[in-house]
């Protein structure tokens, strides 16, 4: 069953220079307690895809077209006040840098705490406690009731990541979407991070869009694969069928540009992703 169904969105950007189709009629599905990575090079749509979900959008963008289907719901039809709730409660999403989305002057604790006053407002100051101390917990900080007064720069750029999935995870989201979260992090603790995503879902059920550049993080996560490129999905499959038949030249163009050890055999320097192919003249490989 699906859990979140996007159909033909449409997000355009508007300047003098004319029109960018940043999202230019993307379908894709978010099956229950699955992952879906979206992968694609830099300014391939892939965070305006996310943004777009979260109806994130602000001037010169504007959503033109399509339909977000959230458990029967489209979310492009719900005013402002009740797309608020849905954001953090349903969907909740947690970004590249967590320095610039942490607030370096409240506490650990406060941050997290933050969320469940706003979506849980039947909770009284212990029960929200002890849910922080939870989610931190959830999450592998170690000694969560004295990390609850911290202040973000104390910790390190791994436990900044674990406390934004804190907060993401604190109102258990149906849908969690990480736009590239351990882009910012060194290979061990970015194999950390996504363990810990896998055993949160295993644990809460929760399904994930996870958006990344790195073709190697997606072996290691995806159950779903959307290839996306100039604003345009060009490849969708199972992340197995992916990588045993890539089947869109530029899929193909990806796998051998993006050295991924004990994926990508050694090829030479001419098998990069050639920016004078036009690879939306091949036709879309969607299994
Ligand atoms: P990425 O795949 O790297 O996440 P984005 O989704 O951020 O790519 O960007 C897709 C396209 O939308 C790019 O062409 C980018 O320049 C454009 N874009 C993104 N944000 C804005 C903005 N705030 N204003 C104008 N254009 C934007
Ligand atoms: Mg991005």
């Amino acid at each position: 069953m699906n859990l979140l169904e996007v159909k033909n969105l449409k997000t355009f950007f508007y300047s003098d220079e004319g029109v960018n189709k940043a999202v230019n009629d993307v379908s894709f599905e978010i099956p229950s307690g699955k992952t879906v990575c979206i992968v694609g090079e830099s300014g391939s749509g892939k965070s305006i895809t996310a943004m777009s979900i979260m109806q994130l959008i602000d001037q010169p963008g504007k959503i033109e077209g399509g339909e977000i289907i959230l458990e029967g719901t489209n979310l492009l039809k719900l005013s402002d006040s009740q797309m608020r709730k849905v954001r953090g409660r349903d969907v909740a999403m947690i970004f590249q840098e967590p320095m610039t989305s942490l607030n370096p002057s409240y506490t650990v604790g406060y941050q997290i705490d933050e969320a469940l006053r706003l979506h849980h407002k039947e909770l009284n100051k212990k029960q929200r406690f002890d849910k922080v101390v939870e989610a931190l917990d959830l999450v592998g900080i170690p000694d969560p009731v004295e990390k609850y007064g911290e202040y973000p720069f104390k910790l390190s750029g791994g436990q900044r990541q674990r406390v934004m999935i804190a907060i993401a995870m604190a109102c258990r989201p149906k849908l969690l979407i990480a736009d590239e979260p351990t882009t910012a992090l060194d290979v061990t603790i970015q194999a950390q991070v996504l363990d810990l995503m896998k055993k949160l879902q295993e644990e809460t059920g929760t399904s994930i869009l996870f958006i990344t550049h790195d073709l190697g993080v997606v072996y290691q996560i995806a159950d779903e694969v959307v290839v996306m490129y100039r604003g345009h999905i060009v490849e969708k499959a199972s992340a197995q069928e992916l990588f045993r038949d890539p089947r869109h030249p530029y899929t193909q163009a990806l796998l051998h540009s993006i050295p991924t050890p004990g994926i990508t055999p050694r090829k030479s320097r001419l098998d990069t992703v050639d920016d004078t192919v036009d690879y939306l003249s091949f036709p879309k490989e969607i299994r």
